[in-house]
C-alpha cells in the first residue's frame, strides 16, 4: 500500500476536531516509513490546515504529503515547509466552476418552485469564494428527495449533484473526491490497489467502490457500509479517528 487518502470529517477527525494520538502516531510512522498520505476533503484549505495544525500536525511533521480540499483543488507538501497548490490546474477548475453558477441556482430554483422543497443556500459571495452552490436541507430524507429531483437537470447542464448528509451540492462535471484522488493517483503513478481510501459519508460513495482498497468506520452512513463491504472493504468497529487507527493497524500489521 503506497497511498493512504482519508476523508476529514468524520474519519480522520472526531466529532470535538480532535485526531485520536494513536492515529496521528501511526500516520507519522507509515510517512516515516515511506507511505504517502493524502486528505481528500470538502474543507476549503485554510480549515484543512488549521485542523492539523490544532492536532499538532505541522509541516514539518512531513505529512499529509497532499490535500485535496474543496473536493477539487490539491496542494503537494513542500520542503517540509509549507504546501504547494497544484497551478494551473486548480485555478482552471475553479474558474470552469465558477462559470456554472448561474446553472446551479436555476436548478436550486427548479427545486423551490417545482418539487415545493425547503432548504438553505449558499449567498452569492459564499458562492463565489467556493465556486459552487450549495443547498442544505432540513433533513436527510429531504436531501435524498433533492438529490433524486436534481440529478438529471444536474448532468444536462454539465453539472453533478453531490450530497453529503442532509446538504447537496451542485459541482462541475470533473469536480469531486474521486476525480481529484484519480489524478493524484496518475501523478504518482501507482495502482489502484496500492491505496487505501476511508471515508463515512456518501461524498466519499465515489472513490469507496472505483477499485483502491476501501474502509470505513463504525460512525459512516449504513449504505456506505453496505458498499465498503460490496467493495471487499473493512468496517472499523470503533469510530472516525480510532476507527481510522484500527483500519491502518490491520492493513499495515502495526
Ligand atoms: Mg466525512
Amino acid at each position: 500500500m503506497k497511498l493512504i487518502a482519508l476523508d476529514l470529517d468524520g474519519t480522520l477527525i472526531n466529532r470535538d476536531s480532535s485526531i485520536s494520538e494513536r492515529t496521528r502516531q501511526y500516520l507519522q510512522h507509515l510517512a516515516d516509513s515511506g507511505r504517502w498520505i493524502s486528505l481528500v476533503t470538502g474543507r476549503p484549505y485554510e480549515e484543512a490546515r488549521g485542523l492539523m495544525e490544532r492536532n499538532g500536525i505541522l509541516p514539518s511533521a512531513g505529512f499529509p504529503h497532499y490535500l485535496i480540499c474543496e473536493e477539487r483543488d490539491i496542494y503537494s507538501l513542500i520542503d517540509k515547509n509549507h504546501y504547494k497548490p497544484w497551478e494551473p490546474r486548480n485555478s482552471e477548475l475553479f474558474a470552469a466552476e465558477l462559470a456554472l453558477l448561474p446553472e446551479g441556482n436555476a436548478i436550486a430554483q427548479r427545486l423551490a418552485r417545482e418539487h415545493r422543497l425547503r432548504f438553505f443556500m449558499n449567498n452569492l459571495v459564499f458562492q463565489e469564494r467556493r465556486g459552487f452552490v450549495e443547498i442544505v436541507f432540513p433533513t436527510r430524507d429531504e436531501a435524498r428527495e433533492g438529490l433524486m429531483r436534481a440529478a438529471e437537470w444536474a448532468e444536462a447542464a454539465g453539472l453533478k449533484a453531490i450530497r453529503n448528509n442532509r446538504g447537496l451540492a451542485l459541482r462541475h462535471m470533473q469536480v469531486g473526491k474521486l476525480p481529484a484522488l484519480r489524478v493524484l493517483v496518475e501523478h504518482l503513478g501507482i495502482a489502484p490497489d496500492e491505496v487505501l481510501v476511508m471515508g463515512d459519508s456518501h461524498n466519499d460513495l465515489a472513490m469507496l467502490t472505483a477499485g483502491f482498497q476501501a474502509a470505513t468506520t463504525a460512525n459512516a452512513d449504513p449504505e456506505l457500509k453496505a458498499a465498503v463491504l460490496e467493495a471487499g472493504g473493512c468496517v472499523s468497529f470503533q469510530n472516525a479517528s480510532d476507527g481510522v487507527a484500527e483500519v491502518l493497524q490491520r492493513v499495515f500489521q502495526l
